[in-house]
């Protein structure tokens, strides 16, 4: 079987040590493996990293920049075989896998303004014949580990941005899902990135702990789940490493009464159900307010989830394709277990589906949940599949605590037509990013993405402004020529302009 390995200093290394499956979660075969890097391994990727940056470092950001424009290119070109791969090993449909890539490109797209955004600050004057300056110097050495559901994206909101600022890096993608990871690195050295400055190390915790505790690693991004973020964060911070460790999410959308239903319901379709769920901005929760929204809002999500068609991510025509793998599968289906313990109506069950030719698939068709209360664990937990969750509220005040109050912080929508509404949501909810009747408000790339609470561990967001002050360290120099040789006395006041 194909193994899928590790990038080093410019060249595809195999590991000989450990392996683990990677299947395709539409037939439900195990069709490649990955190879596990040991601590030895990442070793040499930092190693290579740490050899390279020197050099690059001191590359001109334009040349740098060009490199990114080159890269820009080389994934348009390679776009179908990128989205092959990503529906090979993820599953979701082929052509949400090209919306997932072209986000991706887009952080490409602004790691090319590295001359503008790494041109610092700059006072004249701020004393008598004194300057000051402020530049943004690259860290060293970074390292990004990234998770299953958007193998191409996540990925992309890494290292284009830090090699782009003059850090070298090392990627450790998702196990469940390399291939397309490390193609992309390739286009990357394609492109121009010299050996050593970009490197891949496929595996598992041994690999993370490595990149988290070694010295020789100055920065950590982290997109995944909760604990995880939270044990990278803690664990990198105890290293004395910068960390941005992105979590879990749990997003709410409230439906007013006054909301244009129709559309919100289109709106939540997508948000809920594409990608099977597998996102960590879908909407999760739909908060109708009043019981009559309610009633209307499940009966006509009722009516489109019957429509709703799921199969083989290859097909386009197919609007959802199979969760990851078995065990995420078993996982997702013990959460409807429990939510019909619990008390929850469920109002559409989708665990019947079988898709003909696929019948060994991960396959779970759309679940919609009624009368779901906040202390059901269906509630509390990132489910992470199609399984769409309805809380009944009385008013907009009553669903606003409810979000406030969730433990994730991530995305959030309001449906309305009222203006005044929709500004009091956004000014006073607690979470990171916002939607106005936008069901998936997933900024751009030229902004930056965050969640509050606990779908964020850090103070930075990914991409955009905030990944050039998380990928650069600020150096203040303030310098004087003292003119015609005129020496001073010493001062012993502060000095100001006072
Ligand atoms: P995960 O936490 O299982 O894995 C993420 C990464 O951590 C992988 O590279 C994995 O190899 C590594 N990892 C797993 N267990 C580890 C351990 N014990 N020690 C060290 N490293 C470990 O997440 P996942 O299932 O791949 O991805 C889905 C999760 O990611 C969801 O919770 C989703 O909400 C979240 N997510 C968050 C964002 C965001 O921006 N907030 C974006 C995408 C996904």
């Amino acid at each position: 079987m194909n193994v899928v390995g590790h990038l080093i200093n410019g060249e595809l290394v195999a590991d000989s040590g450990r392996t683990q499956d990677v299947f395709n979660p539409s037939t439900g075969e195990a069709t490649k493996q990955v190879a596990l890097a040991s601590k030895a391994t990442v070793e040499e990727a930092i190693a290579a990293a740490e050899a390279a940056y020197p050099a690059w470092r001191d590359t001109p950001p334009i040349k740098r920049a060009r490199i990114m424009f080159r890269l820009k290119e080389l994934l348009e070109q390679n776009a179908d075989k990128i989205c092959e791969m990503i529906t090979a090993e993820h599953g979701k449909v082929f052509n949400d896998a090209m919306g997932e890539l072209q986000r991706g490109i887009e952080n490409v797209e602004y790691a090319c303004s590295a001359p503008e955004v790494l041109k610092g600050e700059y006072s004249r004057n701020v004393g008598p014949a004194i300057d000051s300056w402020s530049d943004f110097q690259p860290l060293g050495v970074c390292a990004g580990i990234t998770p299953f559901n958007f193998p191409a994206m996540v990925p992309m909101w890494m290292w284009p941005m830090a090699v782009a600022c003059g850090n070298t890096f090392i990627l450790k993608p998702s196990e469940r899902d390399p291939s397309s990871a490390l193609f992309m690195a390739q286009l990357g050295l394609e492109a121009g990135l010299p050996a050593g400055v970009l490197n891949v190390v496929n595996g598992d915790k041994e690999a993370v702990d490595t990149l988290l505790t070694d010295a020789r690693v100055k920065a950590v991004s982290f997109v995944g789940s909760t604990p995880i973020a939270e044990y990278v964060y803690t664990t990198g911070n105890a290293h004395g490493k910068r960390v941005q460790a992105f979590g879990g999410a749990k997003n709410h959308a409230i439906v007013m009464p006054d909301a244009d239903l129709d559309n919100a319901v289109s709106a939540l379709m997508g948000a809920a159900y594409g990608s099977c769920g597998e996102r960590c901005m879908a909407i999760s929760v739909a908060v109708a307010v009043g019981d009559e929204v309610a009633d209307q809002l499940v009966d006509k999500l009722k009516e489109r989830i019957s429509a709703l068609k799921v199969g083989d991510g290859l097909d386009n025509s197919n609007d959802m394709g199979p969760l990851v793998t078995r065990q995420h599968l078993d996982k997702v289906c013990g959460y409807i277990a429990s939510g019909i313990e619990e008390g929850a109506e469920l109002a559409v069950d989708g665990r019947d589906l079988v898709v003909p030719g696929f019948e060994n698939g991960n396959y779970l068709g759309a679940c919609l949940f009624d009368k779901v209360t906040a202390g059901m664990k269906i509630y509390t937990d990132e489910i992470f599949g199609p399984v769409l969750c309805v809380v009944r509220v009385q008013n907009m005040q009553e669903a606003m605590e409810l979000i406030n109050a969730h433990e994730y912080g991530n995305g959030t929508c309001i449906f309305t037509r009222d203006g005044e509404a929709a500004r009091y949501f956004a000014d006073n909810i607690q979470v990171g990013m916002v939607g106005i009747n936008v069901p998936l408000p997933v900024p751009v790339a030229y902004h930056s993405f965050g969640g509050w609470k606990r779908s964020l561990f850090g103070d930075l967001h990914a991409y955009g402004p905030d990944s050039v002050r998380f990928y650069t360290k600020r150096k203040t120099v303030t310098q004087r020529w003292p003119a015609g040789g005129v020496r001073e006395s010493a001062q012993f006041t502060f000095p100001s302009n006072g």
